[in-house]
């Protein structure tokens, strides 16, 4: 397949799709009429990479909330709305950067026209999104769950919009099974040019959600489809803001801080080898720098099988070696080894 290059949308300060970067994006789980709570988890997803952000609009006060929580952060930001109209154009007065809504959902055709004319006049753009659960039954008993039937529900939605000559949107079309989703997407790809908002839905816990979305995203990303992504998971934002990232750094197709090496551990690690490891990849998620970490179990293979990394830790009995580029530089007891790695990384340029 050749490689799909859509439109380009733009969303607050981002341009998606066209050759432009994937942006990784989550949402928030707070109550969005909390606006204390809310801009604190979304100024905490941005410190680990989120781009976009988005919030559940299920009244009005959330809708006017949503002015209060764009002044104190530094990202998009993302209104879901299901069915209310006047919630979309509250959201569009209070300054949101993007709506999530269906047209087919939201009612009359004045009802779609006011939505449309609001986000035209201030430069709102529309995700649409379709999900394996929210096919149209008739859709549904002529394809049954299939992607056929997933892509016509969308292209429905996209038809309401281009008939009222907007353009400004974006696409998700959502399986929980993959290759529903993979194959969905393909058809989808074939018959619009619009960016492609990409996700596995209802994928399950972190550990299980995230092997989903990495096959399901991964794979559509490494094949050039995808504009942003969205890792749905059982779990926190930041867990899918760590996933979203670990995907597209697994398919090279956005670099950001530091890649952790860190070895399988075997009889002869003495150190807690995963205790450390996991406080590593923790510590290292606010760093920005792109610099290859090794943590390695052992001194007899650790500094040579990692010689490619900047910094690096290989464990002896009860304490570790830091070395850089491969060269033992000092080694220190295990409880100093988080701290002492920081401190080196703190020195790289
Ligand atoms: S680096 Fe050492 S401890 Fe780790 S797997 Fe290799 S040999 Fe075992």
């Amino acid at each position: 397949m050749k490689k799909y290059i859509s439109r380009v949308v733009k969303v607050g300060p981002y341009k998606l799709g066209g050759n432009n970067p994937v942006r990784v994006q989550s949402m928030c789980n707070t109550d969005t009429r909390d606006v204390k709570a809310t801009v604190k988890q979304i100024l905490a997803l941005e410190k680990i990479g989120c781009e976009i952000v988005r919030v559940a609009v299920l009244d009005m006060e959330a809708a006017k909330a949503i002015g209060k929580i764009k002044k104190q952060i530094h990202i998009p930001l993302v209104a879901d709305i299901h069915f209310d109209y006047k919630l979309a154009l509250e959201a569009i007065a209070q300054g949101v950067d993007k709506i999530r809504i269906n047209p087919g959902n939201i009612g009359s055709e004045e009802k779609v026209k006011a939505v449309v004319m609001a986000c035209k006049k201030n430069k709102v753009p529309i995700r649409i999104g379709v999900n394996a659960g929210s096919i149209e039954k008739d859709l549904l008993a002529k394809y049954g769950q299939t992607p056929k039937a997933a892509v016509e529900s969308a292209m429905k939605h996209v038809r309401i919009l281009e008939k009222l000559n907007f353009r400004e949107m974006l696409i998700s079309i959502k399986f929980s099974d993959v290759p529903l989703m993979i194959e969905s997407y393909k058809l989808l790809a074939k018959k619009v040019d619009y960016p492609l908002h990409l996700g596995v839905t209802h994928a399950g816990t972190p550990f299980t959600g995230t092997i989903k979305n990495a096959i399901g995203i991964g794979s559509l990303v490494n094949e050039g489809i995808g504009a942003t992504i969205r890792v749905s998971l059982t779990g926190t934002p930041e867990d899918e803001i760590k996933a979203g990232w670990a995907i597209l750094k697994a398919v090279e197709n956005r670099k950001r801080g530091a890649e952790l090496i860190s070895c399988p551990t075997c009889g002869r690690t003495e150190i807690d080898l995963i205790g450390l490891t996991l406080k590593i990849e923790e510590a290292l998620l606010e760093i920005e720098k792109p610099i290859k970490v090794a943590v390695m179990g052992c001194v007899v293979n650790g500094p040579g099988e990692a010689r490619e990394a900047d910094i690096g830790v290989a464990g002896g009995k009860g304490m570790g070696a830091i070395f850089v580029k491969g060269k033992v530089i000092k080694s220190v007891k295990e409880d100093q080894i988080l701290s002492t790695l920081l401190e080196e990384i703190e020195k790289i340029k």
